[in-house]
């Protein structure tokens, strides 16, 4: 069987690093905000390419702090891509401000730059960009309309640790980004993590006493802050897996070339991609317009396949109110697409495997 994304196999190959690690933390008895988190921040900031990155809880919580940083409420709109993980959406509601959502480009996947500016209003305050399935997003229209009104530009980079737009890594193309280290993510932990990372200091301190109880220093509390702490153990597991995260990466292209080479069935529309080092392939998303028959398909043959997403956010119970909202490009991705497995563990004769089958659809 071919696997979606075998996560063991992926782990296993630092297993004497993290038990060394273990190890170092158990001796130490030392948990949270210590020097694994002082050494991860540090190379995970480096590695962006920004002055400050801050371990929080998880990504829903990075996007939440950013939120919350730059003291965004209700009666704000934030602007976001109609496509995306629920929990872009859900960060902006947790603030009280209004999501404004905006329909996807259908190359990309990616929010459509062109279609922003008329949904900005002077209650703008913000465009949330989503690099979506490891794509960075094409920023220099949606620099453009931030300068012209004064909006921040926040990225949620969940699914693009590494990727490369106009010589910048994603995680430095805006005002403040955030990370999620879920597991299956390119740089995952071995539990639940997160990220900020900003060139904005002001903004930086700010979230670092927000996440640990709005205090800055101990027992003295500033802001009504939250805890959205990252521990020792997952910041010391991130560093060693920070190192492969090019080479894996790279490994994850190599792939997406061979897809996009040898799928020749017509039914199967490939991902498009305009500069190899803008797309870090968390997903390789092909569309299908039967794709409910492909995914049995290639099930019954072995493979492992995946929905991203099933249901579009403004179709979800959670938010009701949306419900006879139309984005008719968002929901032509969300009923066509599916995710083929790629992983830096998948070896050439499972991607060949892959592709044989694939082409007898
Ligand atoms: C995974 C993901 C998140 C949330 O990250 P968690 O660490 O699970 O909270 C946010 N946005 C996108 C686009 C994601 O893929």
């Amino acid at each position: 069987m071919i696997k979606f994304l075998d996560l063991h196999k992926i782990n296993e190959r630092f297993r004497p690093d993290f038990e060394e690690k273990i190890k170092k933390i158990l001796d130490s008895g030392w948990y949270l905000q210590g020097e694994e988190n002082e050494r991860f921040s540090q190379d995970f900031a480096s590695y962006c390419g920004v002055k400050h990155a801050l371990g929080v809880a998880n990504g829903l919580d990075a996007l939440n702090l950013i939120i919350k940083g730059y003291g965004f409420g209700s009666e704000d709109e934030i602007i976001v891509p109609a496509n995306t993980f629920i929990a872009t959406i859900l960060a902006i509601s947790e603030n009280g401000c209004r999501p404004v959502l905006v329909e996807p480009d259908i190359n990309t996947y990616c929010i459509n730059p062109e279609l922003i500016e008329e949904k900005i209003t002077p209650k703008t305050k913000a465009i949330i960009v989503v690099h979506l399935y490891g794509q960075a997003t094409p920023m220099s229209k949606i620099w453009e309309l931030a300068d012209k009104y004064h909006l921040k530009v926040i990225e949620d980079a969940a699914q693009a640790h590494g990727a490369i737009y106009q010589g910048r890594r994603v995680g430095n193309l805006g005002d403040a980004a955030a990370f999620s280290f879920y597991p299956g993510k390119n740089l995952g932990a071995l539990g639940d993590a997160g990220g900020v990372t900003t060139n904005d200091s002001e903004l930086y301190n700010k979230i670092k006493a927000l996440a640990n109880y709005g205090s800055d220093r101990k027992y003295h509390h500033i802001y009504k802050g939250v805890n959205s702490r990252l521990d020792e153990l997952q910041a010391g597991f991130l560093d060693i897996k920070l190192k492969y995260l090019d080479s894996d990466n790279c490994r994850r292209r190599e792939i997406a070339k061979y897809y996009r080479e040898k799928i020749k069935e017509p039914k199967i529309i490939l991902p498009q991609v305009e500069n190899e080092e803008a797309h870090v392939w968390h997903i390789f998303a092909v569309r299908c317009s039967e794709r409910e028959k492909l995914q049995t398909y290639l099930e019954q043959r072995g493979i492992q396949t995946n929905i991203h997403y099933p249901t579009p956010p403004h179709h979800q119970g959670a938010y009701a109110e949306w419900k006879d909202l139309s984005f008719p490009i968002s929901e032509k991705i969300h009923k066509e697409m599916l995710s083929l497995p790629i992983s830096p563990v998948l070896t050439d004769s499972e991607i060949r495997e892959l592709v044989e089958i694939i082409n007898e659809f």
